[in-house]
């Protein structure tokens, strides 16, 4: 996150401190961004507009002191958060992420966005989100797992199955979790499977969690092409990220007849006119991965990949990717938000203009958080989903989710960002003015 010339000078006060991240001034940040959402549609929500306020601040914000002895006998002390944006709807829920740039101001703005995601799907939890500001990479196994258990018993004090179920985000992962849920048992006495999601399957994880948000991806990917007469079984796909979310999407378009034509990854970007060989391409990443240096496909410039002519664009990487310079030769019709705000407010703009189709993160990507709601009922009744069970579910949910916000979208001639916020901060607001305010 950028800093201001104000914060960097009170960085350099004498003391010879770094401020703390979380004084540190926010521009148009993340939270500023989701400030902005949350006015664009305050005007829709009638008479719930009174209690709008509550959407413009969370709930409960916890910072923690992490020390850890590191390898060398040195001590080492991280900053962690975890954030409880709402709880209206039920437990908070979120991921957890290890990266050094987190702050506390990006980590209310993603546990208010899935505030709006879990509301979207009507899954029943409230939004959370948490993080360390650490480069996990730079720590040896050992010193991760001291640093994830440290902050796990830190937190451990608002989160828990009926309170907050932390799950997996950038840098952490199912060994992350089971760490995670090893902790809080060792601390409550009790193994507790349903505090985190995102477990391995031999720890109460749940079948299909893994492809949960590719799928949800293409399943609303498809139901939104049928809306504008677009068939994703004839249809050039464009895919950055080739991960989990993105890697998973492309082998679902193409089982569906959809050529991929390009895929950008941070090793490179890769161009094919008559579509990539997409089981090949997963099985080259998987060994070297990347997608550089994957026979049958041109290799063309990063900045290329913005020109690529197709029907869908998928971002599936990181954020802030699609922006006021680039969406103007974006070629096309429909984009699909794999990952979380991939596309700046001005570029969103650009691309409304330009009649192109934008179906936000906050429905598009939903389909981890559904199957991690899956997991944790399968965890509190110790019986488990078959994978089909599973996908049938997911998709259900999906397609009901995607109608509703289509429909408000139609009817209020509002973008599908505007109309997934109309839909979710609605159920938000209307479980707030039930409960009441207490006392
Ligand atoms: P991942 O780590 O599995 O994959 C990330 C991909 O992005 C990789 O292919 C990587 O090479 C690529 N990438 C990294 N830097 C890049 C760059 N500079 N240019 C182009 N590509 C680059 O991560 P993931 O789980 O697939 O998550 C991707 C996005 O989806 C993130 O924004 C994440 O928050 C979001 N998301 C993930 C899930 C989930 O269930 N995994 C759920 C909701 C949202």
């Amino acid at each position: 996150m950028s800093q201001t010339s104000k914060s960097d000078a009170i960085t350099a006060a004498p003391t010879g401190l770094a401020l703390p991240s979380y004084l540190q001034a926010d521009k148009l940040g993340p939270w500023g961004i989701y400030l902005q959402q949350v006015d664009r549609v305050v005007p829709y929500l009638g008479s719930l507009a009174r209690w709008a306020d509550t959407l413009r601040r969370p709930k409960r914000a916890l910072i923690v002191d992490v020390p850890i002895q590191m390898d060398n006998g040195s001590i080492a002390h991280f900053e962690g958060y975890r954030v409880q944006h709402n709880t209206s709807r039920g437990p908070g829920k979120g991921g957890v992420r290890f990266h050094q740039d987190v702050t506390l101001s990006e980590v209310m703005a993603l546990s208010a966005w899935m505030s709006i995601k879990n509301a979207a799907v009507n899954v029943p939890y409230g939004g959370a989100k948490g993080g360390i500001r650490v480069d996990p990479k730079t720590l040896s196994r050992g010193e991760l797992e001291r640093m994830t258990r440290r902050y796990t018993s830190e937190i451990g004090i608002i989160i828990g199955p009926t309170k907050d179920i932390p799950a997996p985000d950038v840098n952490t992962n199912e060994q992350i979790m089971a760490w995670m849920m090893d902790t809080y048992s060792m601390n409550e006495g009790a193994t507790a499977t349903g505090v985190v999601t995102g477990k391995p399957v031999d720890l109460g994880g749940s079948l299909g969690r893994r492809d949960a948000t590719g799928r949800g991806v293409f399943t609303v990917g498809v139901e939104a092409a049928n809306h504008i007469g677009l068939d994703t079984r004839t249809a050039r796909i464009a895919v950055q990220g080739f991960g989990n979310v993105g890697g998973v999407a492309a082998r679902l378009f193409a089982e569906s007849g959809a050529r991929i034509v390009s895929v950008q990854d941070h090793g490179g970007t890769i161009y094919r006119e008559a579509g990539l060989d997409v089981p090949a391409l997963l099985a080259h990443v998987a060994v070297v991965g990347s997608v550089a240096g994957f026979v049958g496909a041109e290799v063309i410039a990063n900045d290329a990949f913005w020109d690529v002519d197709c029907d869908i664009l998928i971002p599936a990487a990181l954020e802030q990717q699609i922006t006021e310079a680039n969406a103007p030769r974006i070629k096309a019709k429909m984009i699909i938000e794999g990952a979380n705000g991939p596309t700046t407010p001005a570029a969103d703009d650009i691309l409304h203009d330009r009649n192109i189709l934008v179906l936000p993160d906050v429905i598009a990507n939903a389909g981890g958080v559904t199957v991690s709601y899956f997991e944790w009922v399968q965890d509190f009744s110790s019986f488990f989903w078959s994978e089909d069970e599973i996908n049938a579910r997911l998709v259900r949910i999906m397609k009901e989710a995607f109608a509703g916000v289509w429909q408000v979208a139609q009817e209020n001639t509002v973008s599908l960002r505007t109309a997934t916020f109309i839909v979710a901060c609605k159920r938000i607001l209307h479980a707030r003015e039930l409960r009441g305010l207490y006392p």
